[in-house]
């Protein structure tokens, strides 16, 4: 892993709703270096791929199993099992108390053909990919919320960690990149349950940057967000906090989320956005929903 790395973020979710196999499969034809999948455990201990652990913003749950919703009013993926799950229609992610899709200008919200799917076979749409067309794409899947899980009487990191093993990842050359927010667990991963994976450590708010030299005692990595190696822009030009030189010394690839086409956010373009974090920031790879941009933009340079 010499080179800056593109992640397919969700699957190519600038063009398909997220996390969908046909989102993954576009992903794919878009030549990243991997592949995104978070993963919720279903009622039977299915690894799911879906981002929260609600179902409620991509799915048409609440008018399907309406009396199953929790006291929160939301619909959890875990009070679900796998063959429940496989009768929703996801759909282009939208706010469930509006209706309103959150990026106007995506696929289309509730049209097509979409379903929820496991872990095993995005798996095995990947790796038959890989064969078919002779690419090495990885895998980077995401542990959703592990203290949630607990509380539920729920194991999904070690469900996960067979799953990955099973599947022939079990080491840093087996082209997987396994990520977390809960550093915590990400620690007892490799302490603990001995693996022997290349793990990123997700951080998102900026007082976890000063626990940079722990990270380096389990993580090979850190996934921040974006927001954290900004500084302020001086004449013009941005300057940037130490997150990336720091993390770099300890020996840390730096992943940064999310590179948005439609959703740049302190930048005035995209071009600008990829620059500045990619090149002039020199950061190791990048989270994005537009894989073929930043696959694209990296060819040029
Ligand atoms: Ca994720």
């Amino acid at each position: 892993m010499n080179s800056k790395i593109v992640i397919a973020h969700r699957g190519a979710s600038g063009y398909l709703p997220e996390h969908t196999l046909e989102s993954k499969a576009m992903a794919h034809a878009m030549s990243p270096d991997f592949i995104e999948q978070d993963l919720v455990l279903s009622k039977d201990d299915i690894p799911i791929v879906i981002h929260d652990i609600y179902l409620d913003d991509v799915t048409d749950v609440a008018t399907k199993f309406t009396d199953r919703k929790r006291k929160d009013n939301r619909y959890y993926v875990i009070d679900f099992t796998f063959e429940e799950l496989q009768t929703l229609s996801v759909s282009e992610r939208f706010n469930p108390k509006t209706g309103e899709q959150v990026y106007p200008t995506r696929f289309p919200k509730g049209k097509g053909n979409f379903k929820l799917h496991s872990f095993q076979q995005e798996i095995e749409l990947i790796q038959g990919l890989n064969l078919s067309t002779g690419k090495n794409i990885g895998i980077y899947p995401e542990i959703k919320d592990p203290e949630f899980h607990q509380k539920e009487r729920k194991s999904l990191t070690e469900i996960v960690l067979k799953i990955l093993s099973d599947y022939g990842y079990k080491t840093k050359k087996d082209n997987c990149i396994l990520q977390c927010f809960d550093a915590i667990e990400l620690e007892r991963v490799r302490k603990k349950l001995k693996s022997e994976l290349f793990l990123v450590q997700l951080i998102e708010f900026p007082e976890e940057t000063k626990n940079l030299k722990h990270f380096a005692t389990f993580a090979n990595g850190i996934g921040p967000w974006y927001k954290q190696i900004l500084d302020k822009k001086v004449n013009g030009k941005w300057q940037f906090t130490s997150l990336v030189s720091d993390a770099q010394k300890l020996g840390l690839k730096v992943h940064p989320y999310t590179f948005r086409a439609d959703d740049f956010g302190n930048f005035s373009s995209f071009e600008e956005m990829m620059q500045t974090l990619l090149i002039d920031a020199n950061v190791d790879g990048a989270f994005t929903d537009f894989p073929d941009l930043v696959v694209r933009y990296l060819e040029g340079i």
